[in-house]
């Protein structure tokens, strides 16, 4: 079946002549028919204009040598709700954005449509990219296509089960804390945070602007990389892209062996809490990576117990400052009331649903007066101590591996109503964010019953990308888990 196939397999299959873009992009929505009911991946989608870029695509294939400029040409990928694409609405999953259609393209659509991706489909998110379970999405959850009583994770719940459901061959992610690696490991394949400064976020809704990046959702390392490619690189609308040439990550990709590749393992990372499958799975990879040649190493990161805490400082700070924008002026919502004061105050409150406005809240009262130095500077120099943790292991090896979650997909309901546990979901996840390196999330494993996906993290250096697929794919290769698909692939 044509959905099934990765990203790889279908440009060979269209480059042979043997499916068109058009078919590809008819699987897709065939199996959106089938699934949707029952997954809630999607909140919009654009037949008549995925049908019309499919056909372009067809025409540009049929007229040649096509393929070195446009290496996603007719492959069907679908967006995270957070990405502006022109003419389409853009809403974070939120009400205050109902009816905002986008005037331009971000960087990163721009891209993907250069290198000739049928851009198609707005897939759902916890509002506003916070949450860790897709269930803060003002439109309902979406499902797990393992198993449709818990979450697939989030904040990029949508895009972790559209590309596990084969609903589409890759999507676009953001990655604050842990919103593509997370929700990857939970649904059972790979997702990447590369590393800030490498991919532009302009027009991607800023949620906490030091923190972001866009990263793709792909079936395997080798698709991993060939979006990669094609969306990083610096862009003149992003001062924080980094003015320096994207290598190329195919060559990361031929190695099978490990040998003189040490990783670390950080003793800080057992924590309580931990599921015991999570555990022996995590082990059983470090057997795996040690038999392809991996030295294992012990590093220290000590100032891991403080990650949480800093970012649940700088994040909300942040995202307090992004969030004054929508104030019914501009964009979306607006609730008219009797003054200007009056009419941004409800339709903020309208607008906005509970874990936002407690963000919002807790983000504001750490930059007031009084509480800036205490809180919101502080947690910047806990900040800097975290980021020389990891440069500094980083100075004794070439990757640190973990758990990318410390349980499987859990109930859907299950933490909705303790914040804390649901914030404690992303514990291996946001150091990576807080120190601006790079990581990536690969299946190693199923729970025995049912049958749930766990995640294998691997971090590496700022732009250390090549490292991460090389040591990723050596893995995945060596083992069936990106293989295995959820039964409602
Ligand atoms: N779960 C984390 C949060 O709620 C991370 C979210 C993200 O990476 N966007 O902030």
């Amino acid at each position: 079946m044509l959905h099934q196939l990765t990203v790889a397999e279908l440009t060979d299959r269209l480059d042979r002549r043997e499916c068109s873009s058009t078919e590809a992009l008819e699987a897709c929505l065939g199996q959106m028919a089938r699934v949707e009911g029952q997954l809630h991946s999607f909140l919009s989608w654009d037949e008549a204009d995925a049908r019309r870029q499919a056909a372009v695509a067809d025409a540009a294939i049929a007229s040649g040598a096509y393929r070195v400029e446009r290496p996603l040409l007719g492959v069907p990928i679908a967006l995270k709700d957070v990405f502006c694409q022109q003419g389409q609405p853009c809403g974070c999953g939120s009400r205050i954005l109902q009816g905002f259609v986008s005037p331009y393209d971000a960087t990163v659509v721009a891209r993907l449509k250069a290198a000739g991706a049928v851009v198609f489909g707005r897939l759902n998110m916890d509002e506003f990219a916070m949450g860790s379970s897709t269930e803060n999405s003002a439109y309902g959850p979406t499902l797990n296509p393992w198993d449709t009583s818990r979450i697939p994770g989030g904040s990029s719940g949508g895009c972790a089960a559209a590309v596990s459901a084969n609903e589409c061959f890759a999507a676009l992610g953001s990655d604050t804390g842990g919103s593509i690696r997370q929700p990857a490991a939970l649904c059972g394949i790979v997702g990447l945070k590369p590393t800030y400064g490498l991919v532009s976020r302009y027009g991607l809704v800023a949620f906490a602007s030091s923190l972001d990046q866009v990263g793709p959702f792909t079936k395997d390392i080798r698709d991993s990389a060939l979006v990669l490619q094609s969306i990083a690189g610096h862009d003149l609308h992003d001062s924080t892209s980094l003015p320096a040439p994207v290598p190329d990550y195919r060559t990361a990709l031929t190695e099978g062996s490990l040998k003189g590749v040490r990783l670390g393992l950080p003793k800080e990372y057992q924590v309580g809490g931990m599921d015991p499958e999570v555990t022996a799975a995590f082990e059983s990879a470090l057997k795996q990576l040690t038999s392809l040649g991996a030295e294992l190493v012990e590093v220290s990161l000590p100032h891991t117990e403080y990650a949480a805490a800093t970012y649940y400082i700088i994040a909300p700070a942040e995202a307090s400052a992004n969030l004054s924008r929508f104030d019914g002026v501009r964009y979306g919502l607006r609730v008219d009331g009797s003054s200007p004061e009056e009419m941004n105050s409800r339709t903020r409150g309208a607008g906005f649903g509970p874990e936002v406005k407690r963000r919002i809240i807790l983000g504001t009262y750490v930059l007031s007066s009084g509480y800036y130095d205490a809180f919101y500077v502080r947690a910047q120099k806990v900040r800097t101590l975290i980021r020389q943790d990891f440069l500094q292991a980083f100075e004794q090896v070439d990757a640190i591996v973990t758990p990318t979650t410390p349980t499987p997909a859990f109930r859907l309901g299950e933490k909705s109503e303790d914040p804390l546990q649901m914030y404690l979901s992303d514990i291996f996840t946001i150091s990576c964010n807080l120190a601006g390196i790079c990581g990536v999330s690969v299946p190693c494993g199923l729970t025995r019953s049912p049958r749930l996906p766990m995640g294998l993290q691997i971090l590496a250096p700022p732009f250390g990308e090549s490292t991460l697929f090389r040591v990723a794919h050596a893995y995945e290769q060596s083992t069936p888990w990106h293989r295995e698909r959820s039964p409602l692939s």
